[in-house]
């Protein structure tokens, strides 16, 4: 049986009470039973409101970051059980705009995975390469080294991650890597999964995630190793995550 595909929208630091409440309100009428499993990661104010929203409904509840840590003196910080209060099911780990603005290493996302994984959070686990990186042939390495700590510190449990590959050079720029471009990386990733979870690495989800959007989503979903898809601006327009959704089966 092949599994679901993944929707995971990613909000980033956008909304309000009422501008949520009306995008989730406008999902949940037209989403219907959906082919693919589907996600909100949301700002973590908003993690109440969303959790109520959403009950009962196809859409699970993610969150954008976590802590490593379990809890104590970490001022600003969310622990993975204080998100698990909130029934949050996903957690987004190792974004490029963390690694890039907060400067988390490779070993802070890797102990972030394992903190989401140890309380029955999945850690969507992010890895991408820059322009600078592509252009000079380093994109392969990069993915690579960015898996392996995660993998180094959740061996035992990697087929329990989700993987998104974002190019950083597409996020956020209306810049999309071409199917070909980003079936090649998945085929990369999958085939480290391979390495470290043996025929477990068919059943990880690999997202792709870079400006994906109604139009392009689904040349890309048909990929043999895109799995679904991580989406940042898109996912603020409920028609527009709807169609993603919708072509996602
Ligand atoms: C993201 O931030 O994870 C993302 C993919 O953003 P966008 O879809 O806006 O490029």
């Amino acid at each position: 049986m092949t599994k679901k595909k993944l929707i995971a929208g990613n909000w980033k630091m956008n909304g309000s009470l009422a501008a949520n409440e009306s995008l989730v309100k406008a999902l949940l009428q037209d989403v219907g039973t959906p082919d693919c499993e589907v996600a909100v990661c949301v700002p973590a104010p908003y993690l109440a409101q969303m959790q109520a929203l959403l009950a009962g409904s196809p859409i699970a509840l993610g969150a954008q970051d976590l802590s490593a840590q379990q809890q104590g003196a970490f001022t600003g910080e969310q622990s993975a059980t204080m998100l698990k209060d909130f029934g949050v099911r996903y957690a987004i780990v190792g974004h490029s705009e963390r690694r890039q603005y907060h400067g988390e290493t490779d070993e802070a996302v890797a102990a972030k995975a394992a903190a989401a994984l140890a309380n029955g959070i999945t850690p969507i686990v992010c890895v991408g390469e820059t322009l600078a990186q592509r252009e000079s042939a380093h994109t392969e390495e990069v993915v690579k080294r960015q898996l392996a700590a995660v993998i180094h510190v959740n061996g035992h449990c990697i087929s329990e991650i989700v993987v998104a590959y974002e190019p950083v050079w597409a996020i956020g720029t209306g810049k999309t890597a071409t199917p070909e471009q980003a079936q090649s990386v998945h085929a990369l990733l999958r085939a480290q999964l391979h390495h470290a979870a043996n025929e477990h690495a068919a059943g990880i989800h690999i997202l792709y995630g870079g400006s994906m959007n109604a139009a392009n989503a689904a040349e890309l979903l048909a990929q043999p190793d895109i799995d679904g898809g991580l989406i940042g601006g898109a996912s603020l327009k409920a028609p527009d995550f709807l169609q993603i959704i919708a072509a996602a089966r």
